[in-house]
């Protein structure tokens, strides 16, 4: 983009992070000098890492695949509101389909009204374009292979966290602390 340094921050859920994620950022790599993940800190629902392993779990991989000009951090409040402290030039967002353009668009227009900060779009390849975090735990806890939609590490932290959520719901339906002992009350 010219003599201009660019920094852009990707704000996201990235809960887990996956391959479309990641394709958006190598892609964005060759666009701005500077690329921040942004893993918001809102309350979500149905939330499965906290906004503290996802950080963890993208710094590992952006160490591992030696990224270059790419951090992570996470942040609270509005998405503009942080990308004015980070003194980012834009905001990078990922598109799969006509559908998140919709969303996209009216989320731009608002940033770019409220903040004048500009949203550059990038589209995502076509293996990826119905990849999203959502469906990723939802075929994951049905047992689904996802090795090609997310990176091998996040796959195998998934799957770990996806036994323990169960494991743990099997023991507060049957009342059994984590002693393995009853703690069914005897009436
Ligand atoms: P959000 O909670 O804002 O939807 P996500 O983590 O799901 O956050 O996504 C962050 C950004 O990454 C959004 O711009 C979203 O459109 C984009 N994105 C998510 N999955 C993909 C994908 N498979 N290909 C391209 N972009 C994607």
């Amino acid at each position: 983009m010219g003599n201009k340094f660019v920094r852009a921050i990707f704000p996201g859920s990235f809960d887990p992070i996956t391959n479309g994620h990641l394709d958006v950022i190598n892609r964005g790599m060759k666009l701005f000098d500077e690329l921040i993940l942004a893993v918001g800190r809102s309350p979500v629902k149905n939330q499965l890492f906290t906004p503290e392993e996802r950080v963890k779990m993208i710094a590992e991989l952006i160490r591992q695949r030696q990224m270059l000009g790419v951090s992570v951090e996470s942040f609270d409040g509005l998405t503009v509101e942080y990308a004015a402290k980070k003194k980012a030039d834009v905001i990078l967002r990922g598109l799969r389909s006509l559908t998140d353009v919709q969303y996209e668009f009216q989320l731009a227009m608002t940033n770019r009204a409220v903040a004048g900060i500009e949203t550059v779009f990038i589209m995502t390849s076509e293996q990826y374009g119905f990849t999203s975090s959502t469906l990723i735990r939802e075929v994951a806890s049905l047992g689904g292979d996802l090795s090609n939609l997310i990176p091998e590490n996040i796959y195998n932290r998934l799957k770990q966290r996806l036994k323990k959520t169960k494991h743990e719901a099997r023991n507060s339906n049957s009342e059994t602390n984590t002693n393995g002992q009853n703690t069914k009350r005897k009436t």
